[in-house]
């Protein structure tokens, strides 16, 4: 799975602070296999990689993590948001009948999809709560027995349809239909046009008709989510002749991985309304954009992993500095764990009111140099034998020497190294004897 794949890329990165582009860049190509593999469109994988690379670029690595997670979870976020929130009504607030045309490929599943959403707003269970009063029509002129299934089907949802004349073409109907709709006062009337194979002109010049007629609130792009990188083509050719109001995608109940669902939504810009899941006519969802983007990433658990991961560092931290407070200890270990939090948390700017005596520090910090300090605080203390780390008054003038040159910094650095880190021992040691702890850890909180 992609999890696996990214794992081997990033363990050997495991806490090692920010995810640099070179790392980003790497796990990039395993998401976009992914994306391929879930049937995401070509171009369409590729304009979400590179949104998502600039998005992850530069982001903290957390600790209970592995980097490749994280990625992850970044990408699973740009592509929940990328879907869409949940848009799961119809425009229906007009003078009736408002009508709403289903447009898509043969056999996407636009006359099982009309007589479901026809059930749902005849019961007053879709987005209304008033119960619609709904006619149906099919257009299909080009299947045999097309307008005899819609029949079929409105006689097992308790939904009129309109009563077929054999020989009439599609814009013929549509006009009936309107005129039925009006004269028997229909609050909403859906029309189920016909699909062709393969987009061709023909449908789009009947379908283009038919619209000018109906003048419909609603057209709903049909697809099947198992339709692959042919996706893009079918969005695009409907887009372009009819001004599409949302998305319908069936056979989400198949094993369609939903890439599908993220190309229509990338080329028509139109939101994803519905999600049918079955044969059945109750089998009619409204669109979770999570539901999908784990499908498509294939890795639920990983997501939820990483946000419980990050919700749990703050508390853990919190919890071990107030012990090492009880005890009136702080030494450089304490300080290198603070250090790798502000990183984390997004550098100094994020510190201010953490930890007592940091605002002073942070302004010292900032005086040095800003968030590059940080590292080279880090490099410092790295430079430290176990010894110095846990008891620095041990630093002196020799030590410090070495230290400088272990790092790559000067003694003045590591100077400003030690001052910072008695500063807030002296201030942890004020507040112990305050017996602040209780106070801290809520301010810690
Ligand atoms: P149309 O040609 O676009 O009108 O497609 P139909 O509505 O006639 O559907 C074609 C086939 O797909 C039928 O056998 C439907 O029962 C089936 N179908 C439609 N929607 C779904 C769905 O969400 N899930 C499943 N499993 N089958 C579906
Ligand atoms: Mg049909």
């Amino acid at each position: 799975s992609l999890s696996d794949r990214l794992g081997g890329v990033f363990d050997r990165l495991r806490g090692r602070g920010a995810l640099t582009e070179a790392d980003v860049r790497t796990a990039m190509r395993e998401v976009r296999v992914a994306l391929l593999e879930a049937d995401v469109a070509l171009p369409v994988a590729r304009q979400f990689v590179d949104r998502a690379t600039e998005q992850a670029i530069g982001q903290n690595v957390l600790r209970s993590v592995t980097p490749g997670q994280q990625v992850i979870k970044i990408v699973n976020d740009a592509l929940v948001e990328m879907l869409g929130a949940d848009e799961s009504t119809l425009l229906l607030d007009v003078t009736p009948p408002a009508v709403v045309m289903m447009v898509g490929l043969q056999g996407s599943g636009k006359t099982t999809t009309t007589a479901k959403i026809a059930k749902r707003l005849s019961q007053g269970t879709l987005a209304n709560r008033d119960r619609k009063k709904v006619l149906m029509a099919s257009l299909d002129v080009a299947r045999p027995a097309a307008q005899e299934q819609l029949a079929t089907l409105g006689t097992q949802v308790e939904v009129a349809t309109l009563p077929i004349i054999a020989g009439q073409q599609p814009v013929e109907i549509a006009r009936r239909a309107m005129q039925a709709a009006k004269l028997q006062g229909f609050d909403v009337l859906m029309l189920d046009t016909a699909g062709r194979l393969h987009v061709d002109q023909a449908l789009m010049d009947e379908m283009k008709a038919v619209a000018d007629i109906a003048k419909p609130q609603e057209i709903l792009l049909v697809v099947d989510s198992l339709t692959g990188q042919d996706a893009v083509n079918v969005a695009t050719s409907f887009s372009e002749q009819v001004p599409l109001t949302g998305v319908v995608l069936t056979r989400m109940d198949g094993d369609a991985r939903g890439g599908a669902a993220l190309s229509m939504r990338a080329v028509t810009g139109k939101p994803i309304k519905f999600a049918g899941t079955g044969e059945k006519m109750d089998a009619l969802e409204a669109f979770h954009p999570e539901r999908v983007a784990g499908r498509i990433l294939g890795m639920g658990d990983v997501v939820s992993l990483v946000e419980r991961a990050a919700e749990s560092i703050q508390q853990e931290d919190a919890e071990r500095m107030a012990m090492k407070m009880a005890k009136g200890q702080f030494d450089m270990n304490d300080l290198r764990g603070q250090l790798a939090q502000m990183r984390r948390m997004g550098g100094l700017g994020a510190l201010a009111g953490m930890m007592p005596g940091m605002k002073k520090a942070q302004g010292a910090l900032q005086q040095a140099g800003g968030d590059k300090i940080l590292i080279h605080m880090d490099a410092m203390i790295g430079s430290m034998t176990p010894k110095e780390r846990s008891k620095p008054e041990l630093i002196n003038a020799k030590r410090k020497i070495r230290i400088a040159k272990g790092s790559g910094t000067t003694v003045q650095d590591v100077n400003k190294l030690l001052k910072m880190h008695q500063e807030m021992s002296t201030a942890m040691k004020k507040l112990k004897k305050m017996g602040g702890i209780k106070g801290m850890m809520a301010m810690l909180g």
